[in-house]
């Protein structure tokens, strides 16, 4: 049997090493020169690997599609893939939230174990095959076409990741290639990407352009909350962490897990609004203002915020508040207080846009999963064809799971793909 994995990324590696058995051929075709581009890049260059969080735990952190991921991750679990790793010689460690990386702080030697048990096994690779087009009959595979070869496949993996730097190889052309053949592409949209808004709201609702503050630019803000509000100011969803003011917008991670949870709603129905001060009630605040302003009370305005925010801020909560700069500290009103106060705790930002998807760490939308057989990875419209990875529509938040599930679904197609037809 020849079984053809079309891409070398982390779900087809993962689908070639459990695919491989003594009397059958499992033939990758990798359109780089190399195997693993985008696994070199992840983690910083560290490589989370995985994430060892109790069962629940990991399902909460899968944003689309977990009841179809449920099977593939118990039959190939976080321990399993850290097994496989350590057997073959990759020392790991378990960071904070139980995340796992190499003991080396080194993706590459991730790459390098993965590349020792592929030819250890006896997988063949063809590197520089870019997969252009499928020929299908009776709905089977027959052809692969490459743009200077044709295989013959009895089996096909299509692991070609999502559309996210393109520069490592995972361009969408995968979900071309499934589209052509009738499976549905649910849209594809950029997670954990950052997101892009040109103004901030004062508390009447106007608009202050970002682009006139570019002080802030660099700024991190820590242990803040972020709400992400619909036109009645109801909460849809809320962090708390650390975000980071960019050139066009907000990140960070606790904005990245946002981008994740509302690129598939109208955008332009939401606000961001950051909570300033979150340990602190909005009595306790205004009691904490109480008391700095009589402290300060000889002082002008804009001097008296410095232990209350970072330095970079305070020009802009200052024009956001509307209190002039020069006021002296006694002669600030109740109402100006109280709307300062109002400010650090809803700090509104429009939202233009997320960034761009070629940016994004992963892709959510892609092959629909209905049209997935969840046990195997197998297509319900193609016979002879496995789905493995990102270009499935699933996808989650950053901590070691989005690899994991490109692991564990890869595992499975690969599995499952070796074993013969029924006839
Ligand atoms: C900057 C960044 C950091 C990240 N960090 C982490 C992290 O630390 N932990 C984590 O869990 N996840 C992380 N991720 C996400 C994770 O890397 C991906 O979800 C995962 O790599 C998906 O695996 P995949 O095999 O489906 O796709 P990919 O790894 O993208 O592999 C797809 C492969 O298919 C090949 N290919 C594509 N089209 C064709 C074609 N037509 N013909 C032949 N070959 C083709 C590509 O060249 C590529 O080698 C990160 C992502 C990014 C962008």
């Amino acid at each position: 049997m020849n079984i053809y994995i079309i891409g070398g990324g982390a779900a087809g590696i993962m689908a070639a090493i459990y695919a491989k058995e003594k009397d059958n051929r499992v033939i990758v075709l990798e359109k780089n020169e190399k195997i693993g581009k985008k696994i070199y890049i992840t983690g910083k260059g560290r490589c989370n690997i995985t994430n060892i969080a109790d069962y629940e735990d990991y399902f909460s952190n899968i944003v689309s599609n977990k009841n179809f991921l449920r099977g593939a991750l118990k039959q190939f679990p976080p321990e399993k893939m850290i097994k496989l790793l350590n057997d073959n010689g990759l020392s790991t460690k378990v960071e904070r939230g139980g995340r796992v990386f190499p003991q080396s702080d080194k993706s590459n030697d991730v790459i390098k174990t993965f590349e020792k048990i592929l030819k250890q096994k006896g997988v063949e690779i063809r590197y520089n095959q870019s997969v252009m087009a499928f020929s299908v009959r009776n709905s089977r595979i027959q052809k692969i076409i490459t743009q200077d070869n044709e295989y013959y496949p009895d089996k096909v993996i299509l692991a070609t990741g999502g559309k996210s730097y393109k520069a490592t190889g995972s361009d969408g052309k995968g979900y071309e290639l499934a589209k052509e053949w009738g499976h549905t592409i649910i849209p594809l949209k950029p997670s954990l990407v950052s997101i892009l808004s040109d103004f901030c709201l004062d508390e009447s609702g106007n608009r202050v352009a970002l682009k006139d503050m570019p002080s802030l630019q660099g700024l991190s803000l820590k242990n803040v909350q972020i709400n992400v509000i619909d036109a009645n100011d109801k909460v849809l969803f809320k962090e708390f962490g650390e975000a980071l003011f960019t050139h066009n917008g907000l990140s960070g991670p606790v904005i990245l897990t946002l981008s994740s949870k509302i690129n598939r709603m109208d955008l332009r129905q939401l606000r961001l609004s950051i909570d300033l001060k979150p340990a602190l009630d909005n009595k306790t605040l205004d009691r904490r203002l109480i008391r700095d302003f009589e402290h300060n009370s000889n002082k002008i305005f804009q001097n008296c915020l410095k232990d209350l925010l970072p330095t970079k801020l305070i020009p802009f909560i200052i024009k956001l508040s509307q209190i002039p700069p020069e006021t002296v500290v006694h002669s600030v009103t109740k109402e100006q207080r109280k709307a300062l106060g109002w400010l650090l705790k809803n700090l509104r930002f429009e939202i233009s846009d997320l960034d761009d998807i070629n940016n994004a760490v992963v892709t959510a939308g892609g092959v629909c999963v209905k049209e997935i057989d969840p046990k195997t990875m197998k297509s319900k419209l193609i016979e002879n064809l496995y789905f493995a990875g990102e270009i499935i529509d699933v996808d989650a938040l950053t901590g070691g799971y989005n690899l994991q599930i490109a692991f564990a679904t890869g595992c499975v197609a690969g599995s499952n793909a070796k074993k013969e037809e029924k006839k």
